[in-house]
This record gives C-alpha cells, sequence and structure tokens, in this order.
C-alpha cells in the first residue's frame, strides 16, 4: 500500500521549524509495509492545503498529516478535510466535554475558538492526545484512509505510538517488513556503494546506503509473506556485503563504536587510557558513554600545550624535531597516557581542528596513536576541515583504531 505524508504550517515553508514530523513518521510507515511516496510542506493556506489534500487522497492509500490543528484562524487542517470530502463540520458534544475537562484541569477557561477542536465529520473519529488539546482525526472514506495529528512532535509521536500505530497495523494486511543496519568504517561512501554492488541489484532487500558521524551505514530492508522468508532474505544481503567489505563492518542495529570496544576491552580484561590534543576531551567522554566503563577506562589527560605534555612524559626533543602534529608525537601521547596510569593500551589524538593551520600542517589532519607493553604505531587522517566536525571524526577514528587492535591481538 502506497502511503503519503502532508506537513502543514507556514514556518516549515519558511525555514522556521525543521519538519522533523515528517522523517519521523517516514521511518515508521517501512514497520507497517507501508511505501512511502511522498512527503509534501504545506503553508496554512485553505486553497494550498484543498489542493494538497486533493492530490495526496487520489494517489495514496494512506495519508498522514500533521500540524494545523490547532484553535486559531490560520489551523485550517479539518476545515480542508471537510472540503476534500464534501462533509460538514458539527461540534461532537464528547468531544466538547472532554475538551472542556481539559481546560478545567489546567485550572483554566476554556476559550471560544477551542470549540473547534471537539468537531468532526461524518467519516471521521477522534483520535485522544493526553499531551495537548487538539484530537487528532481519524479519517475513512472509499477505502482510503486519512489520519490527521497535531504538529507538536511530543504531542504527535506519543499520538503515533499509541493510537494511530496499532491501529494501522491492525487494519493493513500484508508483508512483514524486517529491518538491518550494517555499520562500516574506514571506507568513503562510494567505495562502500561499489562494494555493495551486488546487493543493489537484489531488489529485495532494498539497500540504503547512508553517511553518519559513526561512518557509513548500509540499511537492509526485506518485505515477505512471514518472518522465516524475510529473516532469509536479510541473511542472503547481509552475507553478500561481509563477504566485500569485511573487517570494515563494525557493528549492527544500535551498536556504537564506544560499545564494542568496551565489550573487547572486558571480556579481554585490558584497560585503557587516552591523552588528547584535538579532541578536547570528546575520546574520553566518548568512551564514559557506556555504564560499566569505569571498569576499563582508567582515565585520561587533555594536553593542548607542549609544556603539560611534556610534564606527563611526552619527549620535548621529539616533538621539537616533529611538532606536536606528526606520528611521532602521537604514538609518543599514547605511550605516555599508558605509562601515566599504568593502563594496558594508550591511545591518543593528535591534530589541527582548524580553521587555522598549524604548525605548517593544514585544518583536518589527525593523527592516532596507540600503543600497548610492547610497541606503538599510528595513523593518519584527514577530515573536511569544520571544526567541530574534524573533532568528531577523530574520536570515532580514535576508536576504530583501538577496536582493530582489539580484535587482531590475542585474547
Ligand atoms: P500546530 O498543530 O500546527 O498548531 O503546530 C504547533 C507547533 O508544532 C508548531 O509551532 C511547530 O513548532 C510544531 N510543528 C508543526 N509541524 C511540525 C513538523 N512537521 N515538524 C516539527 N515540528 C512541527
Ligand atoms: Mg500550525
Amino acid at each position: 500500500m502506497k502511503a503519503g505524508i502532508v506537513s502543514i504550517g507556514t514556518e516549515l515553508l519558511l525555514g522556521e521549524v525543521v519538519d522533523t514530523n515528517a522523517s519521523y513518521i517516514a521511518s515508521q510507515l517501512p514497520l507497517l509495509g507501508l511505501e512511502l511516496q511522498s512527503v509534501i510542506a504545506v503553508p496554512d493556506r485553505m486553497d494550498s492545503l484543498v489542493e494538497a489534500f486533493q492530490q495526496a487522497w487520489q494517489r495514496f492509500d494512506v495519508v498522514i498529516a500533521t500540524g494545523g490543528l490547532g484553535p486559531t484562524q490560520d489551523d485550517l487542517t479539518r476545515e480542508a478535510i471537510a472540503q476534500l470530502l464534501g462533509e460538514e463540520m458539527t461540534v461532537s458534544p464528547e468531544l466538547e466535554s472532554d475538551v472542556r475537562a481539559i481546560f478545567a484541569a489546567m485550572g483554566r477557561d476554556m476559550s471560544p475558538s477551542n470549540i473547534k477542536q471537539a468537531t468532526l465529520i461524518p467519516s471521521a473519529q477522534a483520535i485522544p492526545n493526553p499531551r495537548g488539546t487538539a484530537p487528532g482525526w481519524w479519517v475513512e472514506k472509499n477505502g482510503k484512509l486519512m489520519v490527521a495529528m497535531p504538529g507538536p512532535p511530543a504531542e504527535m509521536q506519543r499520538m503515533w505510538e499509541v493510537e494511530v500505530m496499532p491501529r494501522l497495523r491492525a487494519r493493513i494486511p500484508g508483508d512483514v517488513v524486517l529491518l538491518r543496519t550494517l555499520k562500516c568504517f574506514g571506507l568513503s561512501e562510494a567505495e562502500v556503494g561499489e562494494k555493495a554492488g551486488r546487493v543493489f541489484g537484489m531488489g529485495n532487500p532494498i539497500l540504503g546506503v547512508y553517511a553518519k558521524p559513526d561512518g557509513i551505514h548500509l540499511r537492509l530492508m526485506a518485505m515477505a509473506s512471514d518472518q522465516e522468508k524475510a529473516t532469509a532474505l536479510i541473511a542472503e544481503a547481509e552475507n553478500r556485503l561481509r563477504s566485500t567489505l569485511t573487517d570494515h563492518l563494525w557493528g549492527t542495529d544500535s551498536d556504537t563504536l564506544e560499545n564494542t570496544v568496551g565489550q573487547l576491552l572486558s571480556t579481554r580484561h585490558l584497560t585503557l587510557a587516552t591523552m588528547e590534543s584535538c579532541t578536547g576531551g570528546l575520546l574520553a567522554s566518548t568512551v564514559t558513554d557506556v555504564p560499566g566503563s569505569s571498569a576499563y577506562f582508567k582515565g585520561g589527560f587533555v594536553a593542548y600545550t607542549n609544556d603539560m605534555k611534556a610534564s606527563l612524559g611526552v619527549d620535548a626533543g621529539l616533538i621539537k624535531e616533529h611538532g606536536a602534529v606528526s606520528r611521532e608525537a602521537a604514538e609518543a601521547m599514547a605511550q605516555a597516557a599508558r605509562r601515566q596510569l599504568g593502563a594496558d593500551i594508550g591511545l591518543a589524538v593528535t591534530g589541527v581542528a582548524g580553521p587555522d593551520t598549524l604548525e605548517g600542517k593544514p585544518p583536518g589532519l589527525v593523527y592516532i596513536g596507540i600503543a600497548d607493553g610492547k610497541s606503538a604505531r599510528s595513523v593518519e587522517g584527514r577530515f573536511p576541515p569544520r571544526r567541530v566536525d574534524v573533532k568528531r571524526r577523530a574520536a570515532v577514528y580514535a576508536l576504530f583504531v583501538l577496536r582493530e587492535k582489539l580484535i587482531s591481538s590475542p585474547s
């Protein structure tokens, strides 16, 4: 079945409010086996609304609208639906007493304009909204379905989860939809696209490739008449992806890099110390996002000046010779962090966050150092030179380097 989303509100077209309702609903529709065909934003104008609804009603089996259910004159969603279907809006006595009760509970009088939030048309049923004053509308006519929900995201999401999603699930016949995400690091989007070529051709599952802060995500979506068939389709595609993307794949679904390395450190009974001079503590912060990380994370240093690095045991002569942003400095920092805290592994970041060059080196240039009791090594990264992005990507890269070390060394 085909679906369309209509997002209502002039603020969306002025760029004042980002249409997060549409992206939320879009992420939910595959779970129902509904194929989203269009998202449209419409200003608070009667003619625009009626035109958008007419087109959506004609083209799709299910139309999901948000916004325009408030009490003011520019909230016109109900009026537009009534006009579309040629039905008359009347005040429902039950809804009116509900709305009055909401105001009474807040200790406020209901203004006359709120009465339109208690209206219905013959084809509409009200959808309860405990987080606000505007009920939604569930509209069914001639085998088609339209759902109108309020614009405030918290009200909309609650209404979707508790009311709309279960009703849609019960009403929509058909396929099981399974989603699986594989997470990849160290390849460009284009390289991933090439390596995933054979899976793109499969059609079912459908493959989507997305660049995210922690690398490239590959999202598989399979549709089948039952769970077993859908699982088999996903498994075949996943095997193909694993055979070409190999060690670049580091996780699936809700895995995070910090969780993954945390588990590896725990199972190998290893401890970690960090020294950062580009990420300002972001690496330590990310490592400690994991509950229980204090069992393996001994601590970290944010060391920006050369003096501070030297006081922690980084050879001042080495920094003078190679610079603070160098492979040599990264390795020495990793070793120093490890020694200072008596950890098994030291992990360090040094780089040019930008926007200016440093030591004649360009913004976005980063070195990650990693050391254990025996040796140290380093890798170079070059990221697009936007300060916050350089920091974030450097921290992710450091975690990826740590993961590589942990999976390549015997447990
Ligand atoms: P409304 O139901 O039109 O009265 O919407 C009230 C408020 O919800 C607006 O002022 C926006 O801040 C928010 N809102 C409306 N539509 C959206 C949307 N599509 N995405 C995110 N926020 C929205
Ligand atoms: Mg509005």
